[in-house]
This record gives C-alpha cells, structure tokens and sequence, in this order.
C-alpha cells in the first residue's frame, strides 16, 4: 500500500482509498519575492569571490545575517543543498539528466543545484506550512537509534509526515507517471523533484534526525566561535560557512570538488600539529598533491552508499539511522547549552559534513537514476 500526503488535509490517506492529491503540473514554485532574494544571494556571492577590504566583509556579515533571518532557519542552509545536488548531477545517467531538466521550472536554467532550497523558502509561507514537518523525523530524548514507525509523525501525531515519510512520498509521486506508464501525470511532478532533492539532502543532516524535546537542536543556544547561535544551525550553516572561508576561498564549486576528491582529513592533521594555524597552513599546501595519495578518494564507498535493500527503489530509513546516531556521537557531544564551539570542534566535525554532503549527492543520484532509468545502475562520473 503506497502512502501519500494530502495537501490541505493532516491526515495521511492512501491510494486504495483516497482521492489523490492532484495538482496542475505548473512551474509557479517559486514567488517573485524569492526569486528577488536569490538575485540579492547571487550578487552577494559574486561580491564574496571578489577580494573585499574588512568593511566589505563587515558589510556582507551582514546582509548574510539579515537574509538568513528572511529564510529562517531551514535545513541544510542553502550552501548545503547547493552542493548535494550539484554532486548529485555529476552522476545522473543521460535518461535521469533528461527527466530532471524537463521537469525543472525556467528559472533553474537547467540546474537542479540552482532550486533545491526551495522547499526551504516557502515552508513558512501560509499555503505550504504543512510542509514544515516534511524536513526532519525527531527521536525521543537521548535515544539513538531511528524507527519509522515510533518517530515518523508530525507533533500532532499524524503519521508519515517525516522527512523520511515524505522521501517515500514524492518518490512514489515520481514513480507513479515514470514507472506504471500512466498517460496523465496525478501529481505535480515539478514539486515532487524539487522535494525529494531536498528532503534526500536534510535527511543527511544529523541533526534532522535529532532529540525531540531540543527540537533537534534549535533549542540549544551556544556560540559558534563569537557568534551566539544554536546547535542546529551551526550544522546547518556554520561549520560549511566556516569551511568556506577557511580552506575553500569562499568558492562553493572548489569546496565541492575537494569533497569529491575527498581531501578533508582535518582531524589527523589538527591531532598531528595541535595549533590552528599549522593545521590549516598544512592542508592548504597538501590540497593540490592530496589527490596523488588518495586517488580513490571515496570511491571504494559509493556503491554501498548508492545501493537499497530488497531493491528498493529508495531507502531513506539507514540514512535516518546514521543521522541519529552521527548526532548523538558528534553533534550533542560537548555542545550542551552556553557552550563556546571554536576550533576543535570545527575541525573535528568538519570531515562529518563533507561525508554527509557526499553521500546525500550520491543517494539522490543513485534515487533519481532508479526512479527515471529503472534497472540501469548509477553513472560514473
Ligand atoms: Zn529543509
């Protein structure tokens, strides 16, 4: 029995039952007043990979901090989702790469990387709150393992809306027109991508799968070097805007090849030279000659990260399961309230992320590749 959500109503009904959810296939995803915000994001980014003087930096600060207010604390902050499905693309087989651009509404100009924070600006919005629940599954305080049916419901109890919930969803959406050859598409199609790449990205999110009574850590208020934040948003935000910054040129295209080439090994080298600066003068010099030691980088990993149980066509419970348990090792760990994160923290979380980031392009690859090409095995790329 395949489970879809129901837009208007809370409650959950199923294909056997229900009157699907049943929406015009539109590309009106996007508002014009998000798309103003993407423009504003677009000339602060262009302005960041210019060289700035300490004013201009002070300046972009900012209107970074302004703007982060206007999207809210949503997710893997928009960098993080850029860069899941940017990886994400590199391995789509042509069938799958065609079936994303033809879906993908104008304004993506043909890139999925470009749209993928979109069920982020609208979650606030009155007509899609009931997606709110969509991004995240919460465990019951200090438990650390993830299952479906105790966890997957929103705080009114009603079943399936969970992040993994809604992963099942859109994909059996998707499946249902690509899949069972139906003339006439039942659901909007364009929203149903846009979705799934998104909710594939926040489930990699450890603390996505967090502890209820902290709201997965937006309730933990700490400082993230002299900023005063919470835990969620550091893992959201933080850690990759520090990432950025340090080692990465503020450039999100060099920091996605670096994860790609798997080269952070932040830790070893912090625990080898102690300081801050040895360590980020280190990598810095080893980042070109990196790919010679380790030119598998994690290759070796990407068929088991790519492959589903009982050839499932997803499978989002595991990635919940390494959420919880990522969140309980690594992120709740020395970060109780009032706590001051710097660079032990950064750099020992640092590798988490990128690996969370590259599993979540290799997964959503590896999904939509099934999804659109059933039967052929992810591309190389
Ligand atoms: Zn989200």
């Amino acid at each position: 029995m395949v489970m879809y959500l129901n837009r208007n109503a809370v409650m959950v009904q199923t294909l056997d039952s229900g009157e699907p959810y049943r929406r015009q296939l539109g590309k009106s995803v996007k508002t014009r007043a998000s798309l103003t915000v993407e423009k504003i994001w677009v000339f602060i980014i262009y302005i960041a990979g210019m060289r700035m003087s300490g004013f201009g930096l002070l300046w972009i600060g900012r209107a970074l901090v302004l703007l982060q207010l206007f999207n809210g604390v949503l997710g893997w902050g928009k960098e993080g989702h850029y860069a899941i499905c940017k990886m994400a693309e590199g391995y789509l087989t042509e069938d799958a790469l065609a079936a994303v651009k033809e879906l993908l509404p104008d304004y993506a100009e043909g890139d999925l990387a470009n749209v993928c924070s979109w069920p982020d600006e609208i979650r606030n919005n009155f007509h899609w709150r009931w997606t709110s629940p969509l991004h995240y599954v919460d465990t019951p305080d200090f438990k650390c393992n993830y299952e479906y049916c105790r966890d997957c419901h929103d705080s009114g109890g009603h079943k399936d809306r969970c992040v993994t919930g809604a992963i099942n969803n859109y994909t059996m959406q998707l499946k249902s027109f690509y899949q069972d050859s139906v003339s006439e598409a039942k659901y909007n199609l364009t929203e149903a991508l846009l979705f799934l790449s998104h909710f594939i990205g926040d489930v990699h999110q450890p603390l996505h799968v967090g502890f209820t009574g902290d709201e997965g850590g937006n309730t933990i208020t700490v400082r993230w070097f002299r900023r005063k934040t919470n835990l969620h948003h550091v893992w959201d935000n933080m850690i990759i805007e520090s990432a950025l910054k340090t080692f990465y040129g503020s450039d999100i295209a060099v920091m996605i090849k670096a994860i790609q080439r798997n080269f952070t090994v932040c830790f070893s080298f912090f625990l080898l030279y102690g300081d801050r600066d040895t360590t980020i003068t280190h990598i810095r010099e080893t980042l070109p000659t990196k790919k010679k030691h380790q030119p598998d980088g994690w290759s070796n990993d990407k068929s088991s990260w790519e492959s589903c149980k009982y050839n499932q066509t997803v499978c989002p419970d595991p990635y919940a399961s390494e959420s919880i348990s990522l969140a309980c090792k690594f992120a709740y760990r020395n970060a109780t309230p009032g706590t001051t994160l710097g660079d032990d923290y950064f750099l020992s979380r640092l590798p988490i992320v990128e690996k969370r980031l590259a599993q979540g392009g290799i997964r959503l690859a590896a999904t939509l590749n099934r999804i659109f090409t059933p039967q052929i095995k992810i591309a190389d790329a």
